[in-house]
């Protein structure tokens, strides 16, 4: 019988179906390292649909402009990124990332909006925000027919292309015959968390579990523990809609020494709503201890959480420590939204003791909220 001969250290081939299998697999894991291409693809298809060219976009530690570039190459669309200066210097390889995939990336504040420049002007090494990144991508977008500017976070529509997350968490609980008793999430703009909880609200409404719901949030940028419920700009030059959230006022800039991400001024409507209706509780949480937690749950579990979902494995190790003083049995399911290995600076910086915690003084938070405007 002829054999065929192969290259030595090669493995035989077990024929095509499982070469598909591999690639399968391989579909499985988030191209960018965490859930957001499950929006940025939804958001660049529908936008492909209605003829729509290019999307541009803020972007603070490069997470989300790096799942739109990824996204919109998808679609053989144009990808814009304004990226928060602060992280543009920190993150280079963010943007090498969505350079790979086709997109135009520029600090922010940049030279290329009257915006930006003006913010320059002021201040050269200005260190950005998000709320300030998210008025350039926009100001751009609405001067051309053919783009479109895309959120990430934040709005309805994203947050319901999230809650593939807690669908699937919920077949696979059933798969194991377990119900939740704690639902963990870290809030930024709200769409880890909500992806997460939302169908399990669902379910806890029409009465078949009970968990309890809770969001995870930073010291340094309090949002639902600290912030107002207002209405109030998404944008700090103030030119989105106004929208009803949680808000520590849009002309709110954290600080450059918060490590964690999160770093956003206002909360999802929809999850700010659920707070307040008091379907879900939240906690705010130091930076300290949340790369200890981070730490502990890498060298005990393996992964490597990025800096955002760190708030959420600090808060799980609370509720297990309880657990484990009380003697009480619980299932706690926790959203790890995304992987660290763009972010080893920020745990570089933890094991040298440059990561401090630091609370948002009462005085920043009044300041900024005197920039939400008054309604009626
Ligand atoms: C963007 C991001 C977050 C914060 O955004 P949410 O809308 O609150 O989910 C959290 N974790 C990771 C990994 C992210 O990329």
């Amino acid at each position: 019988m002829a054999t065929k001969p192969f290259v030595s250290g090669t493995p035989p081939r077990t024929g095509a179906r499982h070469a598909s299998e591999d690639l399968l697999q391989i579909r499985r894991v988030s191209p960018t390292g965490s859930h957001k291409p499950n929006t940025a693809v939804a958001q660049a298809f529908y936008n492909h649909a209605e003829g729509v060219t290019k999307l541009t976009t803020e972007t603070g530690a490069g997470q989300w402009g790096s799942s739109l570039a990824f996204a919109t190459a998808q679609y053989g669309m144009d990808c814009e990124v304004w990226q928060v200066a602060a992280s543009f210097r920190q993150k280079p390889y963010r943007k090498t990332m969505m350079e790979v995939w086709g997109a135009t990336v520029h600090p922010s504040p940049s030279e290329v909006t009257d915006y930006g420049r003006a913010l320059l002007a002021e201040d050269p090494d200005h260190p950005g925000s998000l709320g300030i990144a998210i008025s350039e991508a926009v100001m751009m977008a609405v001067q051309d027919p053919n783009t479109r500017y895309s959120l990430g976070s934040v709005l309805n529509h994203v947050l319901m292309h999230q809650t593939i997350i807690g669908e699937e968490a919920l077949r696979q609980l059933e798969m194991v015959g377990e119900t939740p008793d704690v639902l963990i999430g870290c809030t930024g703009g709200g769409s880890n968390f909500g992806g997460l909880v939302f169908p399990f609200l669902r379910e806890k409404l029409a009465g078949n579990m009970d968990p309890t719901i809770r969001c995870v949030e930073p010291a340094a940028c309090p949002t639902l523990t600290k912030g107002e419920y207002r209405y109030d700009f998404g944008d700090t030059a103030g030119l989105t809609p106004l929208v009803k959230m949680h808000t520590l006022g849009h002309a709110f800039i954290p600080d450059p020494i918060h490590a964690g991400g999160l770093r956003y001024h206002g909360m999802a409507p929809l999850v700010s709503h659920i707070y307040e209706l008091g379907l879900a509780e939240a906690v705010a949480i130091p930076q300290t201890e949340c790369f200890s937690s981070a730490v502990e749950f890498a060298r005990n579990e393996g992964i490597i959480p990025a800096p955002e979902p760190t708030h959420a494995v600090a808060a799980m190790m609370r509720e297990a420590q309880a657990c484990k003083e009380s003697g009480e049995e619980k299932v706690i399911l926790m959203a790890l939204s995304g992987h660290g290995h763009l972010d080893l600076a920020a745990y570089d910086a933890y094991f040298r003791g440059n990561v401090v915690d630091f609370d948002l003084p009462d005085e920043s938070i009044e300041a900024a909220m005197a920039s939400v405007p008054t309604i009626g």
